[in-house]
């Protein structure tokens, strides 16, 4: 059962050390967040379960890690400076700002309908980059991994000599000036995507965005994120992005609403076909501005044929932070017990979950059961290279109540047993059922 609200979720995330309001002391940053010590090891879990079925359990998918800081000529040609806006309007009389196809002609803040016509907004971060600030030196904090992908096409075919079909990808900071964010992590000013260009044979592109459906939900469901949890929108043509022929988004029941999770585009040969010098020298079938900047030719020679061919591309792109919310959403359970009681619990994957194991002695002043229990947990680090702690306040109710919102899988028990009979005892997270093993066995009998 998902979370109730999201203040549920905001108000576990800070308690316990996920997610807190960034530059906090100073009244805080909207739209920024920072991830604690917890957080930061759920969002490394679910990165690396994204990177490797993506780079490590494929051969047609290599990794890249480009900078964020990105040369204006590149977002010049991708359509970003001329497209990557949203409509705005103001409030006249309370002054607040908002997206346009967020609002029904009312302001969401003071209820007036005193408000400006639309006018767009760019929301690219632009700097300058170097000593000098001034027009000719400026770039911008990318607004998605994606482009670096496709200006590093050749430099990635030369090196690996790739053909199609192959993917690239990426995880990585990506920064939009939101107008309004909100939604704790579902909508800021800075954020993670995880994006794979997948390119393709033109005419197998159609074949190949059902495929990446299929395969992104069988991920989702693999962290946590049920199929029953996603629904599937074909987004109707009128609304599609300049670049896409066709795209689902993958729409999740967030705490606030349905809302999109991840989006799987077919992006054509738009994106290559920009890039690219010489365009009229390759048929591309996208509508692309002729581009007189670029010094490379984003093609692909067919081995049989010698044709050079601009490849099509498929686009799973999804947001870490969304991704977060939707497996803390889908994880967090209120349980009532016996008696009356209550209890949260995150139960998240095993893979995701930050702290692996706790191991629990029964009595926090018996040196003999901590000297115990701090070997089995040094044992345990060394061989899993994992998060497992020593959990030493003497209290093992509250010690479970703590991981059991936390999302840790395994509780570890040193009692007078695992001294006499090399025995402990792991009590499962979310049936709290307790087993007695033997300590040389304890790994075997993890979940993890
Ligand atoms: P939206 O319509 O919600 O603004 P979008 O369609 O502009 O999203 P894309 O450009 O397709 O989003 O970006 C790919 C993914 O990046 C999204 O599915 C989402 O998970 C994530 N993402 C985009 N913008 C944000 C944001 N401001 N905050 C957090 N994640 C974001």
């Amino acid at each position: 059962m998902p979370a109730k609200s999201m203040d549920e979720l905001v108000s576990l995330c800070k308690r316990r050390g996920f997610i807190f309001q960034s530059s906090e002391i100073y009244g805080g940053l909207q739209g920024l967040y920072d991830f604690g010590p917890l957080g930061v090891e759920l969002k490394n879990n679910l990165k690396n379960a994204w990177w490797s079925s993506m780079v490590y359990e494929r051969d047609d998918i290599e990794g890249i890690d480009a900078a964020i800081l990105t040369h204006s000529k590149v977002l010049k040609h991708s359509g970003h400076e001329s497209t990557f806006t949203d409509p705005l309007v103001d409030c006249k009389e309370c002054k607040s700002r908002h997206r346009a196809d967020h609002i029904k002609d009312k302001c969401p803040n003071c209820g007036s309908n005193d408000l400006t016509e639309p006018r767009p907004f760019n929301l690219m971060f632009k700097t300058s980059i170097g000593p000098v600030d001034d027009d000719s030196n400026y770039g911008y904090l990318r607004p998605e991994t994606a482009q670096h992908i496709f200006i590093n096409f050749k430099n990635i075919l030369d090196s690996t000599s790739k053909s199609l079909p192959f993917g690239v990808a990426q995880m990585g900071k990506a920064f939009r000036n939101e107008i309004t964010p909100r939604n704790f992590i579902f909508r800021v000013r800075e954020f993670e995507q995880m994006e794979l260009e997948f390119f393709v044979e033109p005419g197998s592109d159609l074949e190949w965005h059902k495929y990446w459906l299929e395969e992104r939900l069988n991920w989702w469901e693999n962290q946590g994120v049920k199929k029953e949890s996603i629904q599937i929108l074909d987004v109707p043509k009128d609304e599609l992005a300049h670049y896409s022929k066709g795209t689902y988004d993958l729409m999740y029941q967030f705490p606030h609403g349905l809302e999109e999770l991840e989006g799987i585009a077919n992006r054509t040969d738009f994106d290559l076909g920009s890039h690219s010098k010489n365009q009229d020298e390759l048929s591309i079938q996208a509508k692309t501005s002729k581009n007189n900047d670029s010094n490379a030719k984003l093609a692909i020679q067919n081995i049989e044929s010698k044709k050079w061919v601009v490849p099509y591309v498929i686009e799973p792109s999804a947001g870490v932070e969304r991704g977060l919310l939707a497996v803390l959403n889908e994880a967090y359970e209120r349980e009532t017990l016996e008696g009356d009681k209550e209890r949260i619990v995150l139960k998240l994957k095993p893979h995701l979950a930050p702290i692996k194991a706790a191991i629990i002695p029964l009595k926090k002043n018996d040196s003999e059961l901590v000297n115990l229990a701090t070997k089995i947990k040094q044992d345990l680090q060394k061989t899993l290279k994992k998060k497992v702690i020593l959990e030493n306040t003497g209290n093992i109710g509250k010690s479970y109540r703590k991981h059991d919102e936390v999302g840790t899988p395994n509780c570890v028990t040193v009692d007078y047993d695992s001294l006499e009979k090399n025995t402990v005892t792991i009590r499962d997270r979310d049936t709290m059922e307790q087993k007695t093993v033997n300590i040389k066995d304890l790994n075997k009998h993890l979940s993890i």
